[in-house]
């Protein structure tokens, strides 16, 4: 059993000394985790969390085949992608085999925001055009140039705003934006829009880029049929199309194992990372035949971890574990029981705003009215605070940090489902009485 120790203070004051403030800890008194397995994290006081918010340990935390894979991959050989690898073809193949055909080439890097960088010089290279569409609320990494299509990041507290190059889409949100006709009509109202900014913009716009469901505007799923349109226009003036699937990829969905399907859309570029290798540090863009043909001018690309074979190896056995394990199906089934379950609760409170969302990645929205729909920010830090001291794990996020954020690792239970169904009703019922 762990030691323990509440050397809380000591590990803060240590913290704080070797790391710069601009590094964030959650939660006020800080938690010193120390193991986790699956669903469940452990502090160093021997408490068990059940973790429903940290998506990268995409099939467990600590899954044993994926543990055992970087292992025996480890123990054997890790160099870098100027070799021949068997690990690093049969991966790449296997990770292809789940995408449309279309999209044919991957390129490893280390993180979600490499890959997003990446992904942008190839837009870029491709198109031979500067001008970027991002979606309001976005985020898409840490690289300077991926801040700049960070309307979530740019246009915060310490942000320089954004750049001439950028056009800010409004999120076609169908909760609390202008349109809200959720069949197809606001879809294309806010596209329509959209496409008349681009046409009177003198940017020369060469690559739409978004999430499917846009997870820091507080999982807000882009509104149905959006795509489609923008997709169609920016095909049709030598445009590029993004897609970025770090939080919503690998089957989180359920029935959809990448989002934009959600949208019928197939993307130029998607970007990959966070459940890609279940924690170990790893992106990848995956493209078509043309677009990385493009991208082959004489200057060599290189990443010296990008898609060496530890990695590779133990992304593989995350796919297998997805496979063997039917977790995008269970994601499914035990998703749409929390979302029903998140529903109900909009039903009993006036402050139960909106339930959203689709599979294991939802969104359940605080307001302080139905009808005004003015965000409930410190409601959503109440019941975040409050399921933390009975050892449940959730985040808040949106520009407002009024949403309840819940993207477990796919091994929940309804077990789980119904705990943290129980503790949020709970929550909002304490706030009642307080
Ligand atoms: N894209 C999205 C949608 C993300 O949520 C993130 C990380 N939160 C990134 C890109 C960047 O990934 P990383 O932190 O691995 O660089």
């Amino acid at each position: 059993p762990p030691t323990i120790t509440d050397n809380t203070n000591e590990l803060l004051s240590k913290r704080l000394k070797v790391a710069s403030k601009a590094l964030s800890i959650s939660f006020d008194k800080p938690v010193h985790m120390v193991s986790a397995a699956f669903q469940y994290m452990h502090d160093d006081l021997g408490n068990t969390y059940l973790d429903a918010y940290n998506n990268i340990p995409h099939v467990g935390h600590c899954h044993p085949r994926v543990v055992q894979a970087g292992q025996q991959q480890m123990a054997r050989l890790n160099t870098n992608t100027r070799y021949l690898s068997e690990v690093y073809n049969n991966y790449a193949e296997k990770l292809l085999s789940k995408f449309p055909a279309k999209l044919s080439k991957v390129f490893f890097v280390n993180s979600g925001s490499a890959a997003s960088d990446l992904a942008l010089r190839l837009a870029q290279t491709h198109s031979r055009k500067k001008g970027i569409v991002v979606m309001e609320h976005g985020y898409h990494g840490n690289t300077r140039q991926v801040i700049d299509i960070s309307h979530y990041k740019y246009n915060r507290k310490g942000g320089q705003g954004k750049a001439e190059h950028i056009l800010e889409a409004t999120l076609p949100d169908t909760y609390k934006g202008q349109y809200t006709q959720n069949d197809g009509t606001a879809g294309k109202q806010y596209a329509a829009d959209l496409i008349a900014r681009i046409k009177a913009s003198n940017l020369d716009i060469g690559t739409f880029i978004s999430e499917p469901i846009v997870g820091c505007g507080g999982q807000v799923p882009l509104a149905k049929g959006y795509l489609k349109e923008v997709y169609t226009y920016m095909r049709a003036n030598g445009g590029v199309c993004i897609n970025d699937e770090v939080q919503t990829g690998f089957g989180r969905l359920g029935t959809y194992f990448w989002g934009f399907e959600m949208q019928e859309v197939v993307p130029d570029i998607v970007i990959l990372g966070k459940p890609i290798a279940n924690g170990h540090p790893m992106g990848a863009v995956v493209t078509t035949e043309e677009i990385a043909a493009s991208f082959e001018t004489g200057m060599e690309f290189f990443s010296s971890f990008g898609g060496n074979p530890v990695s590779c190896a133990i992304a593989h056995a995350v796919l297998d574990v997805l496979e063997e394990e039917q977790l995008p199906e269970h994601a499914q089934k035990l998703g749409t029981y929390l979302l029903n379950g998140f529903e109900n609760l909009t039903k009993k409170y006036e402050w139960a705003g909106n339930a959203r969302g689709q599979g294991l990645f939802l969104g359940l929205e605080l307001v302080k009215d139905k009808t005004k729909k003015e965000p409930f920010t410190e409601l959503a830090a109440f019941v975040k605070n409050k399921l933390k001291e009975q050892n449940i794990l959730i985040g808040t996020d949106g520009p407002f940090d009024n949403t309840l954020k819940i993207k477990p690792p796919m091994c929940f239970t309804q077990i789980n489902a119904d705990e943290l169904l129980q503790a949020i009703d709970e929550a909002l019922s304490a706030w009642t009485i307080a």
